[in-house]
């Protein structure tokens, strides 16, 4: 299965700035091989259709794919200050991270409306890296999988299998390991991988389960990603801090192509 690493800004850059760090990983990408992995970057959503205006231009599409970090529940309608997934479709996005624990955590985002969100954009034709993971005192408390089949449960409950099997990426994000410089360790990953992959054949098959790529994050780095990426079940990386520095990004997308 073809890796992805995938990079998350948050609310973290300027449209100026943006751009310089795409062009930074742009240069970085031309002056490899071509990579084996599929390299997403999910900027600031107004920037979307600027930034896919210039990397169509300059040809680049095919390498480096843009992704929204969210999107409404809703289609179309009276929904002031909503962007829906066919509006970030039509901007030139090709995926969209979805259930991320801060949405989840800060913009009360319940189950319900994460699978709302899933629907719209897969209803779109988006690719939906959709996450999951478990709150610290969840794993002190040994629930970790409980959870996390509980959110993929909801979140995947009126999707097809053809659907799961080419628009569905889960990324398992331990919320103890976002931001903090807390890493799960290689073993914890690959074990949750492996439950996440077990979860996904029992409900829509072995076939399909072979081709969800599943991605780790959580304070992913250069000098972690080789052994994360190493695991059997782990298929790349959502990373945050990691890929608001181009070296840094560039060295975690090196270690996918290398493992
Ligand atoms: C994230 O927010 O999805 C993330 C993985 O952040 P960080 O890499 O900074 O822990």
């Amino acid at each position: 299965m073809r890796k992805i690493v995938a990079g998350n800004w948050k609310s973290q850059k300027l449209m100026d700035e943006g751009q310089q760090l795409m062009n930074a990983l742009l240069e970085g990408l031309s002056k490899r091989t071509p990579s084996d992995t599929r390299v997403i970057i999910a900027p600031p959503a107004p920037f979307i259709g600027a930034y896919a205006i210039q990397l169509q231009k300059e040809g680049h599409q095919a390498n480096l794919e843009l992704a929204a970090q969210q999107c409404s529940a809703h289609d179309f309608g009276a929904h002031t200050g909503e962007f829906t997934a066919s509006m970030i479709q039509s901007a030139g996005a090709t995926s969209v991270i979805i259930g991320h624990s801060e949405r989840r955590d800060r913009f009360g985002e319940t189950d319900e409306v994460v699978r709302a969100k899933l629907n719209q954009a897969v209803a779109h034709g988006l690719t939906c890296i959709l996450c999951c993971g478990e709150q610290l005192d969840k794993r002190q408390a040994g629930m970790e999988k409980e959870v996390v089949e509980g959110q993929l449960n909801s979140a995947l409950s009126d999707v097809t299998d053809e659907q799961v099997k080419k628009q569905i990426v889960i990324a398992y994000e331990p919320v103890w390991a976002i931001g903090t410089g807390e890493t799960a360790t290689a073993r914890q990953a690959q074990d949750m991988h492996a439950y996440i992959r077990s979860f996904i054949s029992e409900r829509f098959g072995s076939e399909v389960a072979e081709q969800v790529p599943i991605l780790y994050g959580g304070s992913c780095k250069p000098g972690n990603a080789a052994d994360i990426f190493a695991e059997l079940d782990v298929d790349g990386g959502l990373i945050g801090g990691a890929a608001l520095h181009a070296d840094d990004f560039l060295a975690i997308i090196d270690a996918s192509d290398a493992s």
